[in-house]
């Protein structure tokens, strides 16, 4: 069956790749900034026309967006609106991720009861039912990679369910061997792990976040489809690609065709579907599936098979996951009558 916008509104879906940063709207940062005397750069509602040329300039810009949020009370609404808003478009399940650099004027704990706070909220007020990870830099410190996880493990709470990385490799060069020590903790306390890899790094990167940060799924991951050994190792081991198409056709691929989602949908490779960085791309996630069903040629029952894919590499417990698929159920089976 087709995949119209319409039944993609309806269909249940999950969200495992989308950083809390990106979700803030410019009328929301217009009244943070003023609550603090200070000014956007461009009125609210321009301020994501701008062009992030490059990752770099992507991240300063995150910088620069988060500063404007200046108390936790706030950071917490930014956690509940995204849950309100997700919730709007049937997205029944999310794993935000958000970056604690990126909040200098929050301290690690202070960060973990703003989202916890702000996403029982959204909760408990029929919003999306959101878990998250904190993230590491690609340019810290070993010692403050492990200062960090060991911050996580003081603070573990119910929704904190992860430790992931993100950053810019094309600028850090290889970084797995300096964050294995972390990685090595996180697994060893029972944070759940996923890695941004194959993005700004190549394949190298993809098998560094394997061997050396003991990644169970990847962010983006797009890149391995340059090593059809490495593409064979992702699926023959069931690796989940939490994959951003539009995001990729912004930020990597200047040439659509070259992006390779279609090859590694092929090659059997198990891959979910996310926007990333919402605001700044002025998306939904209606629209970016929509966006890879065209691109793709996916059917509504492909789009559907990624949601199952995504409850499966989700890091949530089994009773949510077999939540999460009676509802998939009941829409593919609404699909049939
Ligand atoms: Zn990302």
């Amino acid at each position: 069956m087709d995949a119209s916008p319409s039944i993609i509104a309806q269909m249940p879906k999950l969200e495992l790749h989308v950083h809390l940063e990106s979700t803030m709207d410019g009328e929301q940062l217009a009244r943070y900034a003023s609550k603090q005397g200070k000014q956007l750069p461009r009125p609210g509602n321009a301020i994501y026309e701008c062009s992030a040329e490059d990752l770099s300039n992507f991240l300063a810009f995150l910088d620069m967006i988060c500063s404007m949020v200046g108390s936790i009370e706030d950071l917490r609404e930014v956690a509940r609106d995204f849950s309100l808003r997700s919730r709007q478009e049937h997205i029944l399940y999310a794993e935000p991720i958000l970056n604690p650099t990126h909040w200098p004027q929050f301290t690690v704990p202070q960060l973990i009861c703003a989202l916890e706070a702000g996403f029982d909220e959204g909760a408990a007020e029929g919003g999306t039912d959101c878990r998250f990870t904190l993230s590491l830099s690609r340019n810290q410190s070993q010692a403050e990679a492990l200062d960090f996880v060991n911050l996580l493990c003081a603070h573990r709470s119910s929704r904190l369910i992860g430790l992931s990385i993100d950053g810019n490799e094309a600028l850090t060069g290889r970084t797995g061997e300096k964050f294995s020590p972390a990685f090595r903790r996180a697994k060893e306390v029972g944070l759940s792990i996923t890695v941004h890899a194959g993005e700004s790094s190549g394949p190298e990167g993809v098998r560094d976040a394997l061997d050396l940060l003991f990644a169970c799924r990847l962010d983006h991951g797009v890149r391995a489809a340059e090593d059809a050994d490495l593409t064979a190792r992702l699926v023959r081991e069931r690796i989940p690609l939490n994959l951003c198409l539009t995001s990729n056709l912004t930020l990597l691929y200047r040439n659509p065709e070259e992006h390779p989602l279609r090859r590694l949908w092929d090659a059997g490779a198990v891959i979910t579907l996310n926007r990333d960085d919402p605001t700044f791309l002025g998306l939904t996630l209606t629209e970016e599936l929509t966006r890879c069903a065209r691109f793709a040629h996916l059917t509504i029952q492909d789009l559907l098979q990624a949601q199952y894919w995504a409850v499966d590499a989700a890091f949530c417990s089994d009773a949510e996951k077999q939540q999460l698929r009676s509802s998939l159920h009941a829409f593919a089976q609404s699909l049939n009558r």
